[in-house]
Parts: structure tokens; C-alpha cells; sequence
């Protein structure tokens, strides 16, 4: 059992790991890998148990500031691990808040020993579905987009059963080989392994259920959760401005007033996407929020407007960079290319239409003045 501080994640010895993985990200940039050393490094530093929190101690997760400042550091070194890391912590989310005490302990006692969770929900016409089969239940179906899939050794799905509600399954995996990455062709974060996973004839106990019907889509936590890919993203945004002062400077262009200006742009983007991701996490996560359905509803509206704004900043961190340094941007040798691609993919998650205009519908209900609506 590791000898970490189970209440930490943003610890001295995460923070020695992500110059090593910054390093190796760009040799895992080729459909079909996967950053199993990263993930084995991870778990050696205690950050992969940090999130479920030890239920001995009365299941303390890590704080939100922590959580964040981890979740961004990682998304810095290389947004595919930090995708990977995302799953990971919105799996033990779901587990620490749905999951009985022994079914807590025994998720906390995988990741002490290495396991890495995720949580698949995407899906194409072959859903996930819970199956009756006699006195037993099964699976049917498969997960698209699974990222990590072939290599996450505890999978926290969502399956509809027979009268079609929803649960969330923590299956037992069998030796047969069901990912399929060759669909996962993707322009970037290839190795997030984000494949397709089969879950046909998998046997379901009772203790691989976790919570109850409806679960899984229960607020505020499965909207205001979005803040944690936020995080991530703005990782990515972050280096990539970093990446291009580097190039700049290495080029001396950097009193260039052209230059200037637009680096000026892609600072107060970068900045625009930390403050917002900043203030969703601490709204999301706050002790208010989970108790009060006023302030549940208006956490939800600012993490939906909280994930336009970011994507906005990042996309206007890329065409900023890329402009900046013209066509060395788009030559492989170059990280910025990498940085670029991961991002660009990495910025596309579910449904962004309905975020922003559920976020501006709550607006729009309000007659507070605009300074008190997020107070
Ligand atoms: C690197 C990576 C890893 C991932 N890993 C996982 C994982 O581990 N587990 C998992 O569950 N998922 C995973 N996903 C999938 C992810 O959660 C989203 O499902 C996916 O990114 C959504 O992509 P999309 O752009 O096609 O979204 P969509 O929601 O399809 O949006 C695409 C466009 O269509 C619009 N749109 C959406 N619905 C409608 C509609 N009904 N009518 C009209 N327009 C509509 C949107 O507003 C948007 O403009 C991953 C995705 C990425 C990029």
C-alpha cells in the first residue's frame, strides 16, 4: 500500500513527474498508443489514489484548489494524459459520492495499486444495456470515445436496463480482447486511446452497481463537473502561449510590435480562460452548491458559460499562435503542431450549443443585477 498523503494530489513528487511527461509526449503522438509509463509513474507518486480518498478517513478528497492546480499542471504536460487523468477523477467523483463503504474501499484499494479508472458514457446506436438473463444480469453493447480503452483497468459505464433508466456499472474486465482503437484516427490527443470498448456477455453483480437509477445524470454535479475538462484545456492554452514566447524570443521577434499586439491577445485569452475556470471550480464545488437548489442552478449556468468562454480563449489562443509564428506552427518538428492538434480536439466535448444557452437562459430568468448573479 503507498505511504502518500491521501488527501494530496498536487504533491511535491506530481509536480517532479510532469517534466518527464511533458518529454514524452511527443513520442506518443501515433494512432494507437497509450502513456502507460506516465500512468505507472502517476500511480508510484500516490496521485491516482489522492482522488478517492482513503475511506478510513472519512473520505477527505482532495480540495478544490488542489484538484484544479493538479488538473491544469497535468493538461500542461500533455492534454492526452490529462484527458486520461479527467476520466480517472470523475470516476472516483461518482464513486465516493454513489458508492457504498465497500464499495469505496474497494475502488480506493485498486488505485493504491495502480489502477487507473475512467468513465465511459458516449455511445453509439449499440448502447450499453443492463440485460436480464434468468436470476442474473448482463451486459450488452459498446462505448465510443472510451478514452484509455484497452488500457483503464476499471471502466465506470452508464447501461440502461430493460425499463430504460440509467446506471452507472463498474464492470469486472474479462481477458477478451474488446477495445477497438482503430476508429481513433483522431487530427490529435491520439494517445488518449479513445476507442470503442464491447461490454457483450459481461456478467453484472449487484456490487458492481453504483448508486441508483438516474445517478449518473443527478446536478449539480454532472453539469458543474464540466469545470474539471475546463481545467484541463486551460492547461493546454497555457503552454501553448508559453511555447509561442519561447519561439518568439528565440527568433528575437519579440519587439515586434505585430508581435506584441497579438501576444497582448493571447495572454488576456489565457488569463480570461483561468479566471472563469477558477470561479467555476470554486462555485461548482462549494459547500452551498450542494446544499441549496438556488445556488445549485447558478453554478450550473456559470460552468455552462464557464466552458464557452474557455473554448472561445482557446480558440483565439490558436489562431493568435499560429499567425504569430506562420508556417513553423504546422512542421511536425515543432511543438506547437503537437500542442495545437491535442488542443483543437481536446476543445470539442458534448453539446456546446445547449451549454451556452442553457447558461443564458438562467440569465435571462434573473432580475438580480448582473454583479450579484455569481456572488
Ligand atoms: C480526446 C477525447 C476523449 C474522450 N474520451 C471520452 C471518454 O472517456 N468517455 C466518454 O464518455 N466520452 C469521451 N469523449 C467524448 C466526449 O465526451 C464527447 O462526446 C465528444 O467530445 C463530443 O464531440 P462532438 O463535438 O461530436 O459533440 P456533439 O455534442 O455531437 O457536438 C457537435 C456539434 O453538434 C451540436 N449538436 C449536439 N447535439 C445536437 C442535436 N441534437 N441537434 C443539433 N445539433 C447538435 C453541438 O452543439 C455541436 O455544435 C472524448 C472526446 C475526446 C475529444
Amino acid at each position: 500500500m503507498l505511504d502518500v498523503d491521501s488527501r494530496r494530489l498536487f504533491t511535491p513528487s506530481f509536480r517532479r513527474e510532469l517534466g518527464a511527461i511533458a518529454a514524452r509526449a511527443a513520442a506518443l503522438d501515433e494512432d494507437g498508443s497509450f502513456p502507460t509509463e506516465d500512468v505507472a509513474r502517476l500511480a508510484a507518486a500516490g496521485t491516482l489514489a489522492a482522488p478517492f480518498a482513503r475511506p478510513a478517513d472519512s473520505g477527505v478528497a482532495p480540495s478544490c484548489d488542489d484538484l484544479m492546480e493538479s488538473l491544469r499542471a497535468i493538461g500542461h504536460a500533455s492534454l492526452p494524459l490529462g484527458r486520461l487523468f479527467e476520466g480517472h477523477v470523475n470516476a472516483a467523483a461518482l464513486i465516493r459520492r454513489y458508492g457504498t463503504l465497500p464499495q469505496r474501499e474497494s475502488a480506493w484499494r485498486q488505485a493504491c495499486e495502480g489502477a487507473l479508472f475512467g468513465i465511459w458514457n458516449t455511445e453509439g446506436t449499440n448502447g450499453v444495456r443492463l440485460i436480464r438473463r434468468g436470476d442474473r444480469l448482463e451486459l450488452a453493447g459498446a462505448k465510443i470515445f472510451a478514452s484509455g480503452a484497452g488500457h483503464v483497468a476499471c471502466p465506470l459505464i452508464t447501461a440502461r436496463d430493460e425499463a430504460g433508466d440509467l446506471f452507472i456499472v463498474l464492470p469486472r474486465l474479462d481477458e477478451s480482447p474488446r477495445a477497438d482503437l482503430s476508429a481513433w484516427q483522431a487530427h490529435g490527443m491520439r494517445a488518449s486511446a479513445s476507442g470503442t470498448f464491447s461490454f457483450d456477455g459481461l456478467r453484472v453483480e449487484p456490487e458492481d452497481i453504483i448508486g441508483g437509477a438516474g445517478d449518473y445524470h443527478r446536478q449539480p454535479h454532472f453539469s458543474a463537473g464540466a469545470w474539471r475538462f475546463c481545467a484541463v484545456q486551460l492547461g493546454g492554452i497555457e503552454r501553448l502561449v508559453e511555447e509561442a514566447r519561447s519561439f518568439l524570443r528565440r527568433l528575437k521577434r519579440e519587439d515586434d510590435p505585430h508581435q506584441r499586439a497579438r501576444m497582448g491577445e493571447a495572454l488576456i485569452a489565457a488569463q480570461t480562460a483561468s479566471l472563469w475556470v477558477e470561479r467555476a471550480a470554486r462555485l461548482a464545488e462549494d459547500e452551498e452548491t450542494q446544499e441549496s437548489t438556488q445556488a445549485a442552478e447558478a453554478a450550473i449556468a456559470y460552468v455552462n458559460l464557464a466552458r464557452s468562454a474557455v473554448e472561445r480563449c482557446g480558440l483565439d489562443v490558436l489562431e493568435h499562435v499560429q499567425r504569430s509564428i506562420g508556417l513553423a506552427a504546422f512542421q511536425r518538428t515543432n511543438p506547437i503542431e503537437k500542442l495545437s492538434r491535442d488542443l483543437a480536439t481536446y476543445l470539442r466535448q458534448p453539446a456546446p450549443d445547449r451549454a451556452l444557452c442553457e447558461g443564458a437562459a438562467y440569465g435571462l430568468r434573473q432580475d438580480a443585477p448582473l454583479r450579484e448573479l455569481w456572488r
